[in-house]
């Protein structure tokens, strides 16, 4: 039997369930395939900047699988629905038995799923779709009546309990294969149709974003063994290295949830739980990625741009385009948001608390549909992950399963005096602001430390703005 393996957001060979299956079960070698859909790509808001990620990793990925004698086969089609003739005549070409992969959870990459099994089928082969992605399979963390958990906190609970009984391990390491197959293994392609990128924007994001497998797990390993143990106290600091970084990665499979459980239970003495509270901690945040996941597969309607609690989607949003520029372009004149939206831009990732700062910025304050804001985060995070963005913004608008409630809106210049307090990170990324001293840094025009000449007076009053938020919620609700 020849295997074909077709990764998607697996992109490693350690602990890769499908891979890890295939070189076992194959008898005459295994080839792997990953197709580029740049127009399918687009429609979901794929950032240039992740679009160079994958390619990078598939090089190291290319690499790795070369070492097991499997060749990497890269093709392309615009769309998911020529995946199935693409797959199928591929699998044909290269005498394939089997074909392998882990499963996706979006609507579309399912049905993509469903068609391309169908077609591997009629041609006679043999179809595997294995549970990787996420540590638990959606569908094995229920409530007690078998429905789905909308609130994380007894989500999180039965998670933990469940994974307690299974146990959380890698996958064998995939098996090297006799012979390299013989396929045609073309190279990486360099860049992709619409997310071309000039040279420059290239090497930044190379800089800043090591690329593949064994630089993931290195971090990995860095992160537990000298920061994991302070995760609580710095985890909310954005100008600190207090998080892991490790979204990208977790993004394109460079890196999987089981890797990061197993590596920081073991620094916790073998618990997931009940164990320090840093690595217990860290552990909860990856159950938030495993959270949203299972949400998608509960609730299909969240891949469809709806809110989760119907009733919100007949809020009257702002449409003020000039409200949404001066968020997207870092402009606001409250600086902790500016620096969020900054960073956004300068380096394809923000920190997880700026990240709930300025989305609750442009849905409270701005009142602007939190799909504008998810879908330009999403255009570019380096991590954009439609299962989290999109309850990171359901969250934030407090339209969303486990959300925030309505009328609690964050200040932003508190949040920043108290998340930022010495101005360090807004300093970072806010260039008109590193001459301003002490605390007016959180709210420099308003103290009188800089000229709205130099840097924007805030573009709305927080008191006021908060007061239409909540007001609109209310009416809605009456
Ligand atoms: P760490 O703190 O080191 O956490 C480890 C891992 O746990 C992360 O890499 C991530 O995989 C997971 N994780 C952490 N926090 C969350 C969370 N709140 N929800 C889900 N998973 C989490 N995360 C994405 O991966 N992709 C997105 O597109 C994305 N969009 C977001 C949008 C908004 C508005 C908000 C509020 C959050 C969003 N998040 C998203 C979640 C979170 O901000 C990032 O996962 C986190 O900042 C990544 O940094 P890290 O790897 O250093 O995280």
């Amino acid at each position: 039997m020849r295997a074909l393996v077709w990764f998607r957001a697996d992109l490693r060979t350690k602990d890769n369930h499908a891979l890890s299956r295939a070189t076992r079960d194959a008898t005459r070698g295994t080839v792997g395939l990953f197709v580029v859909c740049p127009d399918q790509w687009r429609e979901h808001d794929w950032a240039p900047i992740k679009v160079d990620f994958i390619l990078r990793t598939l090089r190291e990925l290319r690499t790795s699988l070369a070492k097991l004698n499997i060749p990497l086969v890269v093709r392309e089609c615009a769309r998911f629905d020529e995946c199935p003739t693409l797959v199928a005549t591929l699998a044909k070409d290269l005498r394939c038995d089997a074909l392998y992969f882990n499963r996706e959870y979006e609507v579309n990459e399912t049905a993509r799923d469903a068609a391309v099994a169908r077609a591997a089928e009629k041609t006679g082969m043999t179809v595997h779709a294995c549970t990787d992605q996420v540590v638990l399979a959606p569908g094995s963390v229920l409530t007690k009546q078998d429905g789905w958990y909308t609130v994380y906190t007894p989500f999180k609970k039965r998670w933990l309990a469940v994974a307690d009984e299974t146990g959380v391990g890698e996958f064998p390491n995939p098996r090297k294969q006799p012979e390299m197959a013989d396929a045609d293994a073309r190279d990486v392609p360099d860049r992709v149709e619409h997310f071309r990128a000039d040279d420059d924007a290239r090497t930044r994001w190379a800089d800043t974003w090591a690329a593949g497998e064994v630089k993931a797990r290195r971090a990995l390993g860095q992160f537990v063994s000298r920061r994991i143990d302070d995760y609580a106290s710095a985890r909310d600091l954005p100008a600190e290295p207090g998080t892991s970084r490790l979204s990208p990665h977790l993004t394109v499979g460079s890196l999987s949830p089981r890797q990061c459980v197993v590596a920081a239970a073991t620094h916790n003495d073998g618990r997931t739980h009940h164990g320090a509270v840093g690595p217990d901690g860290w552990i909860e945040e990856i159950v938030w990625r495993e959270f949203y996941k299972h949400l998608l597969v509960g609730f299909p309607r969240l891949c469809m741009h709806k809110s989760f609690r119907a009733e919100y989607d007949a809020i009257e949003w702002s449409d003020s385009d000039r409200h949404f520029e001066a968020w997207r372009d870092g402009c606001t004149g409250y600086p902790i948001v500016d620096a969020g939206m900054r960073q956004l831009r300068d380096i394809g990732w923000m920190h997880n608390r700026v990240r709930m700062i300025t989305a609750m910025f442009l849905t409270k304050h701005l009142f602007i549909d939190w799909r504008r804001g998810e879908r330009h985060f999403m255009r570019r995070l380096i991590d954009g992950d439609l299962a989290s963005n999109n309850g990171g913004w359901q969250w934030s608008a407090s339209t969303g399963t486990d959300a925030q409630p309505y009328f609690r809106v964050f200040n932003p210049t508190t949040q920043s005096e108290r998340f930022d307090s010495d101005g360090v990170y807004i300093r970072r990324y806010v260039d008109e602001l590193r001459g301003v001293r002490g605390k007016a840094i959180h709210a420099p025009v308003d103290r009188g430390a800089i000229g709205s000449n130099e840097y924007p007076a805030p573009i709305v009053d927080h008191k006021a703005a908060r007061e239409r938020a909540i007001q609109a919620f209310k009416d809605l609700r009456t």
